[in-house]
């Protein structure tokens, strides 16, 4: 897919008004300036217009009318994406379901939420919390981002470890196609396995299938009580060896995120916490359940990381002294993103066993290619977000160096390039890595049924040109 010639674009963008009528479409540049990048360093591109749905009807109209006239769409939630999902890269129509945001119901009995794609999943956890009741996914950005763009990316957070990730919560969505036909796919009850399992194919497809403007989630009963301890560990040995334990006295928390040695020098003056000098690591892992378990757990959780050497070890039990706890590492990127010139974070995924030969990897490349590489993320998946800063643009190949020497040590351990955040833009030159020549190709022609002129996200997953040059 090409760009729109300008002649098919109005001709689209009349047919759209007409359609959605009102303000739905939007030519003012400083608001298409705000829609063309997303939270990657993918080189910002502005759309030749923006689309606001207010409904199902509008985005199938907005799909409709760019087939029939060949123009790219690019669909958008809140862009807080890290890979260019949600950047124009083609021009076109940039399609928000941002306005869409209406809890359309929870369902106590039933445990499930319907919700539009607009809808933030923070919006969606405080709502559904009010009921007692429990929706375990929390990207970090979970304050802004929409349960459209976690959909489209399946995306996780650090609850994944005990709950999994999006997908594992949908039972059934409205998808729009290409072509502007509303499908129901997935299914209306808790089982179901009539038919092919459609919504699983449109979870983390990235907006290059369909438009989501629906969604039917799994919920859980609301956890009785939640602790949160805070482990300071010597070294990186003992954070793989502080979680296997973990398993293997059956405790299973709901998250074990860490964040490591670089990472922890890099925010120690702001980190809002007394950091004791020879931390080396520090891992926050939070267990929920009921009351009585959860007291327990947490003294056995305690042991677990005493056995394997840790250094301190801090609970929180009060919902306030929990967010003190997680403030810092919610807020871990972007204060990363102050301590340099430029910054890369990619999100990689090994076996939780290999997390140890995956952090001495990134201390090696570290070494071999002088980049500073602080390394976080959602250890007890074995998904770290590695880091990459630097200051002079001269340093650039190295990077270039390091993250490829990342990816190859990742497929080597037996690991995937993204855990969460996507192909989209700039990893799509890197699929080959890890895919077949086969399976990209079977991809592709999935891809061609379900939007036969190539309209929907173009540019996306499996176009690899040469990965971008930009700042994050
Ligand atoms: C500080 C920070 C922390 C983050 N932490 C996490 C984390 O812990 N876990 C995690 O998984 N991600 C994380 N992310 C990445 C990002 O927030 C997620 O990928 C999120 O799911 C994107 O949602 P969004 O609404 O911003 O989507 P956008 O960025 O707008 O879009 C993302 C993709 O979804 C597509 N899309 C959006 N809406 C629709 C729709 N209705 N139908 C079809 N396709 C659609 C877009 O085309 C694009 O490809 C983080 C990002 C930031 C900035």
């Amino acid at each position: 897919m090409t760009q729109a010639s300008p002649v098919s674009l109005e001709r689209a963008l009349v047919e759209i008004d007409r359609a959605c009528g009102g303000d739905a479409v939007v030519r003012d540049p400083d608001i298409l300036e705000s829609v063309a990048g997303d939270e990657s360093e993918t080189p910002r591109r502005r759309p030749e217009a923006l689309v606001r749905a207010a409904s199902t009807r509008d985005v199938a109209a907005v799909l409709k009318a760019a087939s029939k006239h060949g123009v790219p769409v690019t669909p958008r939630g809140a862009g807080t994406g890290r890979v260019g999902g949600a950047v124009p890269v083609h021009g076109g129509i940039v399609l928000s379901t941002e306005s869409m945001r209406s809890i359309v119901e929870v369902h106590d009995e039933e445990l499930v939420a319907v919700v539009e794609p607009g809808v933030a999943t923070g919006a969606l956890h405080a709502a559904v919390e009010d009921r007692q009741l429990f929706y375990p996914p929390d990207p970090n950005s979970l304050a802004t981002c929409t349960m459209g763009g976690n959909l489209a990316c399946n995306a996780g957070g650090p609850r994944a470890f005990k709950y999994g990730v999006t997908g594992d919560f949908v039972l059934s969505l409205e998808v729009v196609t290409a072509e502007g036909s509303v499908l129901a796919v997935g299914k209306p009850t808790v089982k179901g396995v009539t038919g092919y399992d459609l919504a699983s194919l449109i979870v983390g497809s990235e907006g290059t299938l369909g438009v989501i403007t629906r969604a039917k989630m799994r919920l859980l009963p609301k956890p009785e009580s939640v602790r949160t301890l805070l482990v300071f560990v010597a070294d990186d040995a003992s954070v793989g060896r502080g979680i296997t334990g973990l398993l293997r006295r059956g405790i299973v928390p709901r998250c074990v995120e860490l964040v490591d040695s670089i990472a922890l020098d890099l925010i120690r003056r702001d980190a809002g916490l007394a950091i004791p000098a020879g931390a080396k690591g520090m891992l926050l892992v939070e267990l929920d359940g009921p009351e009585l378990l959860v007291d327990r757990e947490v003294e056995r959780t305690g042991n677990a990381f005493g056995d394997e050497g840790a250094l301190e070890i801090l609970t929180a039990d009060r919902g306030s002294e929990r967010e003190r706890l997680w403030s810092a590492r919610r807020e871990l990127s972007r204060t990363l993103r102050t301590r340099a010139r430029f910054k890369l974070s990619e999100d990689v995924v090994v076996p939780r066993t290999r997390i140890f030969d995956l952090l001495r990897t990134c201390r090696e490349l570290s070494e071999r290619h002088g980049v500073v590489m602080p390394t976080y993320g959602h250890a007890g998946d074995g998904n770290l977000h590695v880091n990459f800063l630097w200051d002079h643009e001269r340093q650039r190949p190295d990077v270039e160096l390091a993250i490829h020497g990342l990816f190859e040590a990742t497929i080597a351990l037996g690991g995937t390039l993204s855990g969460e955040h996507g192909i989209g833009v700039l990893k799509a030159p890197f699929l080959p890595m890890e895919q077949s020549p086969e399976l990209i190709a079977l991809q592709r022609k999935m891809k061609s049924l379900f939007d036969p002129r190539g309209i929907l996200n173009p540019g996306k997953v499996f176009e690899a040109g040469t990965r971008p040059h930009g700042n994050c």
